[in-house]
């Protein structure tokens, strides 16, 4: 079969595109099935009717109606040039539904120069003009969405969108081509770190509560869940991550622990805190020689009876803030009860310790607190000691032998250090 058995008109009427053919005055000569279809008219509603016709108008992208003067066909007329890709709504007066169309739109002129007639063809857009525009949503989401390569071990980021550099200070191209790690940094958890590798290597989704750092290096707390993005064909080609900031959460939950494992009077650690402090002392493999100090303050009960509850509170007060310069940041220091202070000592030698502590009582005998202008008052305290050996992580008999101690040392006449022997 040859093609010229196809005529032109055939070829014109069987288009996907839209063709309408205009006089030179505007007036449709010409539509083909499919610009029919597409501007959902019939043939009579349109042949040798004016472009100008009430029964239809133009509206720009940005949703405001046509002059007729703007009209595709009108600027060809007026410029007697082509017009290409120019996008037009056509809304018919039955319907507030818009045909979006992208059109061209030509001149063919007779022999003397004048227009004989504008050919304009369209096809209809109208599909991408109302889908949900994803691109938008995720650039602009509050959280943190960072898209890398579907690769575990080198995960480098493709695409970070606004509130990426919001909170890290870093710019779509300082970060697009690195993975990241970059964004990581000293307290970020290495369990959590392998943890997220290990499931991308097995493409399952992740959520972790993780430490990155910005630009500038303030850390803050992502709660991230990432996951993998697959194509058309089922194969992951990129993880997405979406990350909240969770700093404020993370710290106000600090905030608390912290206050639950402090005495509010002395600002030492409280009972609790004191154990959560020994186990994690342990916990760290720290299984050298401790030596464990319970400390009374003596006749406390007669500093109350005589000078009233809150200089008993200034005392003790005053005690604590002792006890802070006089030991080290390593040893762990703790209001056990009412005026009974526990000091644990990280160090191996006992009889330096015992020095050490000798030292305190004598310090506390010999120098008077001073309550305000007119009161200075002498303690004196009782210490009862014990030696923790290696290894031996029972805290609470420890406490228990350190207690025995102390009772010998109240019954020894106070004032005095006793050491728990075995
Ligand atoms: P000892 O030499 O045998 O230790 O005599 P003591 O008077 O110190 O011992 P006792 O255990 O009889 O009394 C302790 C007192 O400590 C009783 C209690 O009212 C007081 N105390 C406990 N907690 C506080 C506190 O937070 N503030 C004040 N001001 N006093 C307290
Ligand atoms: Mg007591
Ligand atoms: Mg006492």
């Amino acid at each position: 079969m040859e093609l010229t058995s196809i005529s032109p008109f055939e070829l014109v009427e069987s288009l996907f595109e839209g063709v309408v053919v205009h006089s030179a005055t505007t007036e449709i000569i010409y539509a083909n099935p499919r610009a029919l279809n597409i501007l959902r008219l019939t043939e009579n509603q349109v042949l040798n009717k004016d472009a100008y016709d009430p029964q239809w108008h133009f509206v720009s992208t940005k949703g405001n109606r046509l002059a007729f003067e703007d009209y595709p066909v009108s600027i060809v007329i007026r410029t007697k040039q082509s017009i290409s890709n120019v996008e037009v709504g056509v809304c018919d007066s039955s319907s507030s539904d818009i045909t979006w169309v992208l059109c061209n739109a030509s001149p063919k002129f007779n022999q003397d120069g004048t227009i004989k007639f504008i050919i304009v063809s369209f096809i209809d857009i109208t599909s991408t003009k109302v889908a949900v525009p994803f691109e938008s949503i995720v650039a602009n989401a509050n959280d943190i969405i960072v898209i890398t390569k579907a690769d575990a071990d080198d995960p480098q980021i493709v695409y970070v969108n606004h509130a990426f550099t919001k909170l890290t200070g870093y710019e779509p191209d300082e970060a697009i081509g690195k993975t990241p790690h970059f964004l990581q940094g000293t307290d970020t958890d290495k369990d959590t770190r392998s943890r997220i590798r290990d499931a991308l290597r097995n493409d399952h989704d992740v959520r972790e509560i993780i430490v990155n750092y910005s630009k500038t290096g303030v850390p803050y707390w992502l709660d991230m869940n990432i996951f993998p993005l697959k194509n058309s064909l089922g194969q992951i080609i990129y993880f997405a991550a979406v990350e909240r900031d969770v700093t404020n959460e993370v710290t106000k939950v600090e905030k608390l622990t912290h206050l639950a494992s402090q005495d509010p009077l002395t600002g030492l650690l409280n009972r609790r805190g004191f154990e959560q402090a020994v186990t994690n002392t342990f916990a760290d493999g720290n299984f050298a020689l401790h030596t464990l100090a319970l400390i009374d303050i003596d006749h406390f009960k007669h500093i109350n009876d005589t000078h009233g509850h809150d200089v008993g509170d200034i005392v003790l007060t005053q005690l604590a803030n002792r006890l802070k310069k006089f030991f080290r940041d390593s040893d762990l220091i703790c209001r056990y009860g009412g005026e009974e202070f526990i000091v644990l000592m990280q160090k191996t030698d006992i009889n330096y310790n015992v020095g050490k502590f000798e030292q305190f009582r004598t310090a506390i005998e010999e120098t008077s607190f001073s309550i305000n202008k007119q009161l200075n008052l002498s303690i004196t305290v009782s210490l009862g000691l014990t030696q923790i050996p290696i290894s031996d992580i029972r805290l609470e008999s420890h406490i228990k032998h350190a207690d025995i101690a102390l009772y010998q040392a109240k019954h020894g006449g106070r004032n005095r250090i006793q050491v728990y022997e075995v």
